[in-house]
């Protein structure tokens, strides 16, 4: 059932969904065109003043800390009822929600600093409160929902009805131009065929946005019904981590819904998933900020009191270099997402370059941050937190924040879709003037106005990357100690361009194949930015809190020695044999290699297909009941 894809369909579909207008400036877009725009993030933007916002989170603060329960839902794989009940009362089903609706209407600041929260008691908390309003029915109405849409389904959402968003299938996941699931046109609206698998929160949702694809019109966002008949839950599904997930595959099997329940157009379904990601992405990093934080407490308790050889363990350099990551990263990581938040809140620019970098930073550092610490608690580290209270000691859940954390390398744009995404946005300008000479496609007439357009254009821009106010002794001094970091940040933004151009003249269309050399552009992007983000938020907290102006000046030299070494790695790596020795892999050269161990020999499909028609299993669906 599924539709057959090109390669290049695949991308011309992507590209089509990609929102390719810039109608405000972008920080993130300047830094790879090789212009350091420090006016547009500094001075750091100011915070909404929201005595509400603060007084919801002190009361959010108080509930998770007495009345949820992390241990409880990890053991039994489930977030109790009361729990969903709770969280409802609270309204935090409804923070992204106008309060005209009946919601909060919080900055994406005091959202993330929510979810923050929220997910430091268990993660599967925060993933369940974000699919709900970053991914699921609130965001998407928002942005595109009509007034009717609005006021039908967002009042019920804040209340606590549950949401989730539905484009994963069988055979689509990072492609969704391979979409098989079909919206027919039939009187008074469409009919849904088809089946969704790792729908987050998919077994509790009351209502959906499905991604369907509708007869020559394109894929299409849907508002459905989660009890709408001709739904089944076929399965719940279970994970490394995140046990609280409630996580589906839902089949549709002839579900009728309504005309007036599409959302945006017919057509817009990837642009709308695209567009509501743009904020959307801010709320993983906002959970890796809360495991940066909370693992940062337990190397600091730990490491301080753990004595081995003559010494606390944090005092051998080895752990102490560890400990020093993860605070440094953790105050990159919040200085990062907090920028994000600030400025997407007032509106001034475009963040979708600088959300992506974060969400592609944050999870990887994450990852890395938890397992240092578990290096740090040694054999502690990879113990349950179940089985360390049963010998008598402190129950930290070191192993199963490495678990839970793991998957947000791969969903919301996985690290490899996300350096293509942002690597499409870094060679954007390159593209819209240079694009159809290097475009099999275009004739010559096309590539000869090109030709000419890229000739003005390059005459002039890379005059300007030859020179900056990183060159010049005390430029930026106005940040004391971090003035030298900005001047590197400054030149090797430069630098970052001329090596984008170097790669576009010399590989031309073939540019986009190299994603060894695209992914280094991205991360350095990404450290470029994380560097700019400390250093402001260290000047702005100078007088308040000036120990940050200390992490800040670690990050910096931290991210510089990555960012060199990726420099290095543009030109001198093992891509181009990577490429072809994991060509002979797949051909089976090497074989010999996996003799001496016993592999599957299962003959399962490694994709399993599915049929239309009514469903043959038991609905598995779990319904909240209202609080009592
Ligand atoms: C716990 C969990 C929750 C989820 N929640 C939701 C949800 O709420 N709603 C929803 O719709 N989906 C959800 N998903 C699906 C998730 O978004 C996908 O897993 C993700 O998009 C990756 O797709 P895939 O797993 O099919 O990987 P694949 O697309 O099969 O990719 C396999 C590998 O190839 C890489 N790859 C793929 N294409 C390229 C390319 N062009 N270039 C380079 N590398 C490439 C990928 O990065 C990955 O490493 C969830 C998944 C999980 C596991």
């Amino acid at each position: 059932m599924t539709a057959t894809v090109s390669e290049k369909q695949a991308r011309q579909v992507a590209e089509a969904a990609r929102e390719s207008e810039w109608r405000k400036p972008s920080f993130g877009k300047e830094l790879f065109l090789g212009r350091f725009r420090l006016d547009l993030i500094d001075p750091w933007p100011a915070a909404e003043e929201r005595p509400d916002a603060e007084e919801f989170l002190a009361k959010l603060d108080a509930y998770v800390r007495s009345d949820v329960d992390g241990p409880r839902i990890e053991r039994e794989a489930r977030i109790p009822d009361e729990v969903f009940q709770g969280l409802a009362g609270l309204g935090a089903f409804g923070m992204k929600i106008d309060k005209k609706y009946g919601g909060l209407g919080l900055s994406n600041l005091h959202y993330c600093k929510a979810l923050t929260l929220a997910g430091s008691v268990n993660p599967s908390i925060g993933a369940l409160l974000s699919a709900h309003q970053s991914i699921g029915v609130p965001q998407p109405l928002k942005i595109f929902g009509t007034d009717e849409q609005k006021q039908k389904y967002l009042p019920r959402l804040a209340g606590g009805e549950v949401s989730a968003f539905l484009l994963t299938e069988p055979d689509v996941g990072s492609d969704p131009a391979r979409l098989g699931t079909i919206a027919e046109p039939v009187e008074g609206g469409y009919k849904l065929n088809g089946v969704k698998l790792w729908a987050t929160n998919g077994t509790v949702a009351t209502l959906l946005v499905v991604m369907a694809r509708v007869p020559d019109k394109g894929i299409t966002a849907f508002v459905v019904e989660g009890d709408a008949e001709g739904i089944t839950i076929e399965r719940r599904n279970a994970f490394l981590g995140l046990r609280g997930l409630e996580n589906s595959v839902t089949r549709f099997h002839d579900v009728f819904v309504p005309a007036e329940n599409v959302i945006g157009g017919l057509g817009k379904g990837l642009k709308i998933a695209l567009t509501t990601l743009n904020t959307g992405r801010l709320s993983l990093p906002a959970m890796c900020v809360g495991a940066g934080k909370w693992s940062l407490n337990v190397a600091r308790e730990w490491s301080a009191e753990r004595v081995q050889w003559g010494r606390a363990v944090g005092k051998h350099e080895a752990v102490a270099k560890k400990i020093a990551f993860i605070a440094a990263t953790t105050y990159a990581m919040e200085s990062m997402l907090d920028l994000c938040c600030l400025i997407a809140d007032d509106d001034r620019n475009d963040i979708r370059i600088e959300a992506a970098l974060v969400k592609l930073f944050a999870s990887e550092m994450a990852w890395q941050v938890a397992d240092e610490l578990i290096q740090v608690r040694g054999g502690r580290g990879y113990e349950t937190a179940d089985s360390l209270a049963a010998r008598g000691e402190r129950a930290v859940e070191v192993e199963q924040l490495l678990r839970d954390l793991r998957i947000n390398r791969i969903f919301e744009g996985s690290t490899e879709i996300m350096h293509l995404l942002i690597a499409r946005e870094a060679v954007d300008a390159h593209l819209s003037v240079a694009g159809d000479i290097i475009d099999p496609d275009a004739g010559l007439g096309r590539k000869a106005r090109a030709g000419a357009k890229a000739g003005a254009f390059y005459a002039k821009w890379l005059p300007t990357l030859a020179v900056g106010r990183g060159q010049v002794p005390n430029g930026y001094g106005e940040f004391g100690p971090l003035a030298s970091h900005l001047r590197y940040v400054e030149r090797a933004s430069r630098k970052l361009a001329r090596s984008t151009f170097y790669a576009m003249s010399r590989w031309q269309g073939k540019l986009e194949r190299k994603q060894g050399f695209l992914g280094r552009i991205v991360d350095i992007g990404a450290e470029l930015f994380a560097m700019s983000a400390v250093c402001v938020r260290a000047r702005s907290e100078r007088e308040t809190r000036p120990e940050g102006v200390e992490l800040a000046d670690l990050f910096c030299r931290q991210a510089r020695l990555r960012a060199e070494a990726l420099f290095a790695a543009l030109w001198d790596n093992t891509d181009s044999l990577d490429t072809k020795v994991a060509k002979r892999v797949l051909e089976g050269r090497y074989t010999f290699l996996e003799e001496g161990v016993v592999t599957s020999t299962s003959d399962a499909a490694w994709v399993a297909t599915w049929e239309p028609g009514p469903s043959t299993a038991e609905d598995v669906r779990r319904r909240i009941p209202p609080p009592s």
